[in-house]
């Protein structure tokens, strides 16, 4: 099949890693720059162009769209789906995967399990909103951060509601959220391929922090699921309506409850924690489900 990588670093590993695994499984892979992907939108043939003329027809296209690229990312994955293009995730399961407050009401209207969550806009009732997610101590999260910035633990109800407002203050929307404390810093990165679990690390925060991301130093062993945490993950993947995605699950006493849907999973954490070929199983993904239109919602919306 002809495939293209949707990417912004064609030396970063996931993407170098989708390509090798891809040429190794007998596919064409073409890494495309999303930001210089134009889009003709008046005709009834859309097209994308890349350097000076249309792309060629592709069987599939893997968006690794980067948080701070949403909106035109997410724009250019809509117009390979109006042209036909299978995507490996859709547009629109990405548009709502990137915000937070969004992916917590979807999956708590599924029954999925999540952490107690609150969200304001004004800071007339702070104290409540406090008392609401289980009291002090407690996460404030912005909700279009990631890897682990802009995620803080607040130990006291002061300290809380100083932080709480002073988000507020800066127009800075945030979530307020119960802190699973029973996690002891760590979580686990369930990766779902097509509605399946292939994968799955356990991160261990650094010394003295409570955030796991591999970023801020977290450390990546190999971990056995139980089963309600494999089909917690399923379900959550499933309900965000995305194809390949890594979920975030820490371990509450209550069982286990998502944290986040991360829709452009990085590959090197995980295939180094689990040895195993990640990026040739998504493409085991595309070649059973890569057909024309075959995305749910073909550009719409
Ligand atoms: P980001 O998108 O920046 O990765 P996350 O919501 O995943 O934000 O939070 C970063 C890290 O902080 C998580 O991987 C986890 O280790 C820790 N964390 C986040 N929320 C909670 C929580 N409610 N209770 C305990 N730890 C949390
Ligand atoms: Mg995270």
């Amino acid at each position: 099949m002809k495939i293209a990588v949707l990417s912004r670093g064609p030396g970063l590993y996931s993407t170098r890693r989708l390509v090798e695994a891809g040429v190794a499984r007998g596919h064409e892979v073409d890494v495309i720059d999303t930001l210089h992907c134009y889009m003709d939108i008046t005709s009834n043939r859309p097209a994308v162009r890349y350097k000076g003329e249309p792309l060629p027809e592709y069987d599939a296209v893997i968006p690794r769209i980067g948080s701070s690229i949403t909106f035109y990312g997410t724009s250019v994955v809509r117009q390979f789906e109006m042209m036909g293009t299978f995507a490996v995730n859709e547009s629109v399961a990405i548009s709502r995967s990137r915000d937070k407050l969004r992916s917590m009401q979807l999956l708590s209207r599924k029954g999925v399990g999540l952490p107690r969550t609150g969200f304001a806009h004004s800071p007339d009732n702070v104290k409540d909103l406090i008392k609401m997610v289980g009291g002090a101590p407690l996460v404030v999260k912005l909700l279009e951060g990631t890897q682990g910035i802009g995620v803080v633990l607040a130990e006291t109800s002061k300290a809380a509601e100083s932080i709480i407002e002073a988000f507020m203050g800066l127009k800075a929307n945030i979530l307020v959220q119960e802190y699973i404390k029973e996690a002891g810093g760590a979580d686990i990165r369930c990766f779902v391929v097509g509605g399946k679990v292939v994968a799955a690390m356990k991160r261990q925060a650094a010394e003295g922090e409570f955030r796991s991301n591999l970023h801020r130093g977290g450390q990546a062993t190999l971990v056995k699921l139980s089963a309600k945490e494999r089909a917690t993950a399923v379900n959550a993947a499933k309900v965000m309506g995305l194809n390949v995605c890594g979920v975030d699950i820490l371990q509450a006493k209550d069982g286990p409850v998502v944290m986040e849907v991360n829709s452009s999973p990085g590959l090197e954490g995980i295939e180094n924690a689990t040895g195993k070929d990640v990026a040739g199983m998504i493409f085991e993904f595309i070649e059973k489900n890569a057909r024309p239109n075959n995305t749910r919602t073909k550009g719409q919306g």
